[in-house]
C-alpha cells in the first residue's frame, strides 16, 4: 500500500505557485483574491483564515468582505457587481453557506466567469462538461492532481464516486470523464451500494459519515480516496473511510487529515495564479 500524501503535494504546488506570482509581480501583475462571507458560521471562518495564510506564503494579495446574516439579495448581488468591475481583483469567491434567505445560485451565475476561481459559475461548470480549458472546482481538482503525481491513469478504470454534491461528486464525474475512465455515481438513494464499491478500481469517497467504507466494500488493490472531514467528539478527524482496516486492501489510499484536504486549498491558489495570468 502506498499513501497518497496530500500535504507533501500541496506544499509543492504552493511553492511553485510562489514562483509564478514572483514572476507575474515582474510583469506589473498583482494577484489579488477577494473572498465574501455572509454571516459568521464558525467553520466559514477558519476556512477563510486558511485560505487568507495560504494567499499570505503565496504572495497573493487578500481582502475578506464581510456581509452580515440579515444582509439582502440584492446588497450580495451588488458587491459582486463591484468586485466584478474591479480590475485589481483577480479571483472572487463567496464562502459557503451563506444564510438560508439568500440565493446562492444567483450569487455564483452573477460572478464573472473569468474571476469565478471555484468554479461554481453554470458557464465553468458547462465548460467542464464540454472539456474545454476552465476553472475546475477546488476538490476535484486536487484529486485529479494526486492521479498524475502518482502516475494512477484513469484510462478505462472503473472509477466509483460515492456522494453526488456540486462541490465534489459532481464535478468529479466530468474529471473522470475527461480521463477516459468508465464513472459510477453512488448517493444516498442508491441500493446495494457494496456491488458498485467491490468493483472499482478507483473508489471516491465524499460524503460526510466517519469510517463508513468498510475493508469488505473495497476490491484488492484498488486506489481509495478519502475526501470526507468528520470532527469527533475527542475533536479528532476523521475521514469517510475506515482507514486501518481498508488500507491493509489498497493499493493506494489518502489519510484524513493530510490527504485531499490540503490539495483543496492549494488547487485554490493555483486557479487565482491562472485567473491573474489569463489576463
Ligand atoms: P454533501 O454533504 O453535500 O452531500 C453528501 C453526499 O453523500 C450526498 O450526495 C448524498 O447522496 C451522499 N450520501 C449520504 N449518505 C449516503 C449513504 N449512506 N450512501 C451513499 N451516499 C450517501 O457532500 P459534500 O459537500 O461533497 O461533502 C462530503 C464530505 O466531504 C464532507 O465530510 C465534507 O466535509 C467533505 N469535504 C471535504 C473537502 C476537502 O477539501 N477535503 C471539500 C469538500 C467537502
Amino acid at each position: 500500500m502506498e499513501l497518497i500524501d496530500g500535504k507533501n503535494l500541496a506544499k509543492e504546488i504552493r511553492e511553485n505557485l510562489k514562483v509564478k506570482c514572483e514572476e507575474l509581480k515582474t510583469k506589473g501583475i498583482n494577484p489579488k483574491l477577494a473572498v465574501i462571507m455572509v454571516g459568521d458560521d464558525k467553520s466559514s471562518q477558519i476556512y477563510v483564515r486558511n485560505k487568507s495564510k495560504a494567499c499570505n506564503e503565496i504572495g497573493i494579495e487578500f481582502e475578506e468582505f464581510l456581509l452580515k446574516e440579515n444582509t439582502k439579495q440584492e446588497e450580495l448581488i451588488n458587491l459582486i457587481n463591484k468586485l466584478n468591475n474591479d480590475k485589481t481583483i483577480n479571483g472572487i469567491l463567496l464562502q459557503s453557506p451563506i444564510p438560508k434567505h439568500l440565493d446562492i445560485n444567483e450569487a455564483f451565475r452573477t460572478i464573472a466567469p473569468e474571476k469565478d476561481v471555484d468554479g461554481f459559475n453554470p458557464v465553468n461548470v458547462g465548460k467542464l462538461c464540454l472539456n474545454q480549458d476552465t476553472f475546475v472546482s477546488c476538490t476535484p481538482y486536487g484529486i485529479m492532481k494526486m492521479f498524475e503525481k502518482y502516475n494512477i491513469d484513469l484510462e478505462g478504470k472503473s472509477v466509483v464516486i460515492i456522494g453526488r454534491s456540486n462541490i465534489v461528486g459532481k464535478p468529479l464525474i466530468q474529471c473522470c470523464l475527461n480521463k477516459n475512465a468508465t464513472v459510477t455515481v453512488c448517493h444516498s438513494k442508491t441500493r446495494d451500494l457494496k456491488e458498485y464499491t467491490k468493483r472499482a478500481d478507483i473508489l471516491i469517497v465524499a460524503i460526510g459519515k466517519s469510517k463508513f467504507v468498510t475493508e469488505d466494500m473495497v476490491k484488492q488493490d484498488s486506489v481509495v480516496i478519502d475526501v470526507g472531514i468528520n470532527r469527533g467528539e475527542d475533536g479528532k478527524l476523521t475521514g469517510d473511510v475506515d482507514f486501518d482496516n481498508v488500507s491493509k486492501k489498497a493499493s493506494f489510499i489518502t489519510p484524513v487529515p493530510g490527504g485531499v484536504g490540503p490539495m483543496t486549498i492549494a488547487m485554490l491558489m493555483n486557479n487565482v495564479i491562472k485567473a491573474s495570468s489569463d489576463k
